[in-house]
């Protein structure tokens, strides 16, 4: 396994990002609205019909189907592929570029969580404890195998202890803050990628969480300056989180001198 070159690995991780793409389009659609993630197999949102294998390949069905559904011809949304894309690209690059290889299983893991809720927070304002929770205790699982494989149990305790403390201290802003400035979806998202990127470093952890910040307070004005959101209006805040936990991941690769 050793000798084979991080460009397999990374294109194995891509076609394995593409399937878990779909499962997680499955988990967009279901969680939110309390449904079995088991059974049944999955419908066409508008008709229910059944969906045939065949016409469930990953991103090749829904272009070979015009993004139609194959009985009613109602639109599938674009969000189907998109999801399954950007599920493989992630894939890839942390593969490709994260070090060391034995800590990218965890990071995918992180990605798969961190896109699927962003997609939900941004269609249902939630962050579901159903797939936060899960993550938690696999992610746990899947850094103790990269401390093991590493020799290097030092980063899977400070994962735990980053994970604790952020938890902790986001807990106490959400006392303290006024009402609907940070929501208990935030507190749980922001612990469970504080404890993927205190495995790296805590500074880690805290640059994901600033990026976060920047993004989304930045991404906000612009909406607000534009119109397309009003003061009144709630955003959602998980993606940007988000977008700074996995940025902050690839910044381990800009700031080598952290990981020491
Ligand atoms: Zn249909």
């Amino acid at each position: 396994m050793k000798h084979l070159p991080v460009e397999f690995w990374a294109i194995v991780a891509a076609v394995f990002g593409l399937l878990l793409g779909s499962f997680l389009n499955v988990v967009i659609y279901r969680v939110p609205n309390q449904m079995s993630l088991a059974k049944p197999r999955s419908l066409c949102p508008s008709c229910k019909t059944p969906i045939k294998a065949y016409d469930n390949i990953p991103v090749i069905s829904w272009l070979i189907l015009k993004g139609e559904c194959r009985n009613c011809k109602k639109a599938i949304s674009f969000q189907y592929p998109l999801v399954e894309l950007i599920t493989a690209a992630l894939f890839f690059c942390i593969v490709y570029f994260i070090k060391p290889l034995s800590v990218t299983p965890a990071i995918c893991l992180l990605a798969a969580a961190t896109l699927s809720t962003s997609v939900i927070d941004l269609k249902y304002m939630k962050l579901p404890t159903k797939i936060l929770y899960p993550t938690a205790v696999f992610g746990l699982i899947l850094l103790a195998l990269a401390s093991f494989n590493t020799h290097d149990y030092k980063r899977l305790l400070m994962a735990a202890i980053v994970g604790a403390i952020a938890a902790v201290l986001l807990f106490v802003f959400f006392l303290i803050l006024p009402p609907g400035s940070i929501g208990l979806g935030d507190v749980r998202l922001i612990a469970v990628q504080s404890l993927f990127l205190g495995w790296f470093s805590w500074k880690f952890a805290i640059l994901g969480f600033a990026l976060g910040i920047v993004v989304g307070g930045f991404l906000t004005l612009g909406l607000l300056a534009f119109g397309v959101k009003k003061m009144k209006d709630k955003i959602p805040f998980g993606p940007f989180l988000s977008i700074g936990a996995l940025g902050s991941v690839f910044l381990t690769l800009a700031f080598p001198v952290w990981l020491r």
